[in-house]
């Protein structure tokens, strides 16, 4: 067996068996039995750390351009109402954090928030900067005491997760009675997965470990002791421009070259494409009109066929977890 590489399905135990190649060192595996698609080789913690360098979340934590860091708060003002909208009153959690933004909105509603993180700096940044209280590391190593949160919010984050069923357990865990988990992921079973093929933008190989259909998604929160009460797939944050860059990968112009060049200076792990590959930008920036109109028909199509290229799920914890095959092995 290759190093790192896991044998059997984190979910179910089943077998892995090849799906995709991405590139050179990684592929994507499927379980036989529950279908979950997983990173081939596993990297361990340490390994996949050297993918998220200090420049991922920026340098003074700024990671886009200052039109985008705007748009950026307004998004996390809208996903801090959804979740104050529909939680019990109490605290909420926000596991993985980043640089703190959502606990801070949900402070502004009137709301205690506190988050988890990995990164000591994006943490920093957060108890800093904004005064959020932030516990690093793992959810499961967190100290909060048992059933002690109105909800608990998983953006974008199950995913960078090697054992995510064991952060959902936890998270069933710190929940009150019916508390709120909040789940956003990208979903594979979506029409921008299939078109984008190895190129889709919402892959990030191998900084996601898993790659969640829904189907697979909602098994594990029925398993875990969750009932779903509702998927949306209009994500506005993600799918428009997880359009945009997919059509662009796939058009064979270098990976994700626009994003790169939508960071600031300091968040960007190489230079700007101007400078360091400037025909290849020029073309890109010819390409991004022909691809716009696309993008804005296909983002249409995949809201009204619920297929979106990221979801966003809204759980309940129920009052007992399923006593499912996964939760009686040891
Ligand atoms: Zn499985």
């Amino acid at each position: 067996m290759e190093p790192g590489a896991a044998p059997e399905c984190r979910l179910c135990s089943g077998e892995m068996r090849p799906f995709l190649d991405v590139d050179e060192r990684f592929s994507l595996a499927r379980c036989a039995a529950c279908g979950l698609v997983s990173t081939r080789p596993e990297l361990d913690e340490e390994a996949v750390g050297a993918y998220y360098p200090p420049e991922y979340y920026g340098k003074r934590n700024r990671r886009f351009h200052p039109l985008l860091e705007r748009l950026i708060v307004v998004f996390r003002g809208r996903r801090a109402r959804l979740v104050d909208r529909r939680a019990r009153p109490g605290s909420v959690l926000d596991v993985g954090c980043g640089r703190g933004l959502l606990p801070a909105q949900l402070r502004a509603l009137g709301r205690e928030a506190c988050g988890t993180e990995l990164s000591e700096g994006a943490a920093t940044h957060a108890r800093e900067v904004l005064g959020i209280p932030v516990f690093v590391g793992p959810l499961e190593e967190s100290p909060y005491e048992d059933a002690s949160f109105a909800a608990v919010v998983f953006w974008h984050v199950l995913e960078h997760l090697r054992d995510p069923r064991a952060a959902l357990r936890c998270a069933w865990r710190l929940l009150a009675p019916g508390g709120l988990l909040v789940v956003a992921v990208p979903n594979l079973e979506s029409l921008q997965a299939r078109v984008g093929g190895r190129g889709w933008f919402h892959l990030d190989v191998p900084r996601h470990y898993h790659h969640f259909g829904l189907a697979v998604l909602a098994r594990l929160l029925d398993e875990e002791g969750f009932d779903v009460e509702e998927v949306s797939h209009f994500a506005l944050e993600q799918n428009p421009y997880g359009w945009i860059q997919s059509l662009l990968n796939r058009l064979g112009l270098p990976a994700n070259l626009l994003y790169a060049a939508l960071k600031r200076d300091g968040a960007r792990e190489v230079e700007h494409p101007v400078r360091s590959a400037p025909f290849a930008f020029a073309l890109t920036l010819l390409a991004l009109v022909a691809v716009l109109p696309f993008s804005g028909l296909l983002f249409t199509a995949e809201l009204l066929l619920r297929r979106g290229g990221t979801v966003e799920v809204w759980a309940r914890r129920r009052e007992a977890p399923a006593p499912d095959a996964a939760r009686r092995r040891p």
